[in-house]
């Protein structure tokens, strides 16, 4: 059995406010990743087989390997469409909030949902949940908001509802945010969950397949280049840094979503408990954070970038060069020695 997480009064309120939606929005965050995805479609396919009019909006595109979700191709990418992302938004009944925690995270998104009067939803697992939705659902504690889409379903009583389209895509949200269940994903129920999603008819091994064994031969080569050349250990503070240029990224026929997993490779070093990617994108450089253990990234992100996370993997943005970036990095690392070894 699974136990209760969500709180009765939040399951009403929700169940209300889906109840008397018909047109409904789901918006997750900037560069959707496995979860962001899983959890937005998953929640789609659902709402689907309740007869609602449902659209599923992301503020920029994600990555190939994550196309073969079904639905995926129905996602309205506000990068490309943004009048009719703003419109969907205002003309909504109801929009659910996935996985993120505060509008700045969905970006050009932020005022359309800000202003629309619609009800909002919120469905996430990072910590420290923004007040700006009429329902909070969030559980930093859970593996993944996908895990929390399974959950909301349940405890509403419409398991029926929840078809192997939606079993499928929120397997490979729970999959992608732990990393194949390799971290965060010691809770027993996790595994409750995947057998109730195989009973739905998933292919468990063929969505890995499909996720982790789905790279362009340049993406590997830039793995073996970054590896070798670029990742710079400090023993010191039993850290791993790797930074990555524009100019890099176009040697090797850079498409979105190449360096995803590659922040956590320096992490399989013996000793190394801290790692970080820190990559040139055409107006800001982006930082990827993941520990081992106790140390907290999302803190290190915060204080150093203003960015936030969860304790074991956080990101953060930099505006300036690429070595002002690292630089900051490197200064900051004797701040944290005793939190690093
Ligand atoms: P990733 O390294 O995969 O881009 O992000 C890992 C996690 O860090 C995300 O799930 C998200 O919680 C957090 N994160 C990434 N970038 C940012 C950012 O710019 N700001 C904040 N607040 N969190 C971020
Ligand atoms: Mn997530």
């Amino acid at each position: 059995m699974l136990n209760k997480i969500i709180s009765e009064n939040n399951i009403q309120k929700a169940k209300k406010l889906i109840d008397k939606s018909d047109k409904i929005v789901i918006v997750t965050h900037l560069s959707p990743d496995g979860d962001a995805l899983g959890s937005s479609l998953a929640l789609y396919h659902f709402l689907l087989e309740l007869g609602k009019s449902v659209n599923v909006v992301v503020p920029n595109n994600f990555p190939p390997f994550l196309k073969w979700m079904k639905g995926a191709k129905d996602v309205l990418i506000a990068e490309w469409k943004e009048n009719l992302a703003r419109e969907l938004i205002r003309a909504a009944d109801l929009v659910f909030c996935l996985d993120f925690n505060t509008l700045k995270r969905i970006d050009r998104l932020a005022p359309f949902v800000e202003q629309t009067a619609a009800k909002k939803i919120m469905i996430d697992h990072h910590p420290g949940p923004g007040d700006f939705c009429d329902v909070t659902i969030s559980h930093p504690e859970l593996s993944s908001t996908s895990e929390l889409v399974f959950r909301f379903i349940c405890r509403m009583g419409m398991f029926d509802y929840l078809d192997r389209e939606c079993a499928e895509c929120i397997y490979a949200g729970m999959m992608t945010d732990t990393g194949a269940f390799t971290y965060n994903s010691n809770s027993p129920y996790i595994y409750y969950i995947i057998s109730e999603l195989l009973e739905k008819g998933i292919d468990k091994d063929a969505i890995y397949d499909k996720v982790y064994n789905n790279y362009s031969e340049s993406r590997i080569r830039l793995q073996g280049f970054l590896l070798y050349e670029k990742m710079k250990i400090f023993r010191e503070y039993n850290t791993s840094l790797i930074s990555l240029s524009c100019e890099e990224q176009k040697q090797f026929q850079w498409r979105k979503g190449d360096a995803e997993g590659f922040v956590n490779i320096p992490l399989s070093i013996e000793g190394i408990v801290f790692s970080a990617l820190i990559r040139e994108d055409e107006d800001l450089i982006k930082i990827s954070f993941r520990s081992k253990g106790t140390f907290p990234t999302n803190q290190f992100s915060a204080e150093i970038f203003g960015g936030g996370g969860h304790l074991n993997a956080s990101g953060g943005e930099f505006y300036g060069k690429l070595e002002e970036a690292i630089a900051l990095f490197e200064e900051a690392l004797p701040r944290y020695k005793d939190l690093l070894i």
